[in-house]
Parts: C-alpha cells; structure tokens; sequence
C-alpha cells in the first residue's frame, strides 16, 4: 500500500511531458491540445466539450 502511494507522488500532474502547438510553438496545457499537438486557435476541428460546438440538428433524408 504504501509503495502505490509512492508512485502516486512520483507521478506528478504538475510537470508531465510537456507539449507544444505544432503550428505556433504555444505550450499546451489543457488536455484536448496536447492530444492534438495543436492549440485551440490552431485547431481547425471543432472542439467537443467546451460548450462552443456548432452541432446543426440534421433532418432525416426523405425517401429513406
Ligand atoms: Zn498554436
């Protein structure tokens, strides 16, 4: 139990690899931009999660 919380503490969320924008060199600390290597303002996809999609509620095809 006690060499779980050991690596508990070595594992720190403050300092891991670090990543940057691959367009603009920006470094990148929420999780969305370090899975994409891209920040937000590079990001040509639409993000999911931060409230801002542009979903469009699409009707179904007639004659299907
Ligand atoms: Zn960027």
């Amino acid at each position: 139990m006690d060499r779980r919380r050991q690596n508990t503490l070595l594992i720190d969320p403050g300092a891991r690899a670090r990543v940057w924008c691959k367009r603009c060199g920006a470094e990148l600390k929420d999780t969305v931009s370090r899975q994409r290597q891209l920040g937000a303002e590079c990001d040509p996809e639409p993000r999911t999660g931060d409230g801002s999609r542009h979903d469009v509620d699409q009707d179904p095809i007639p004659g299907l």
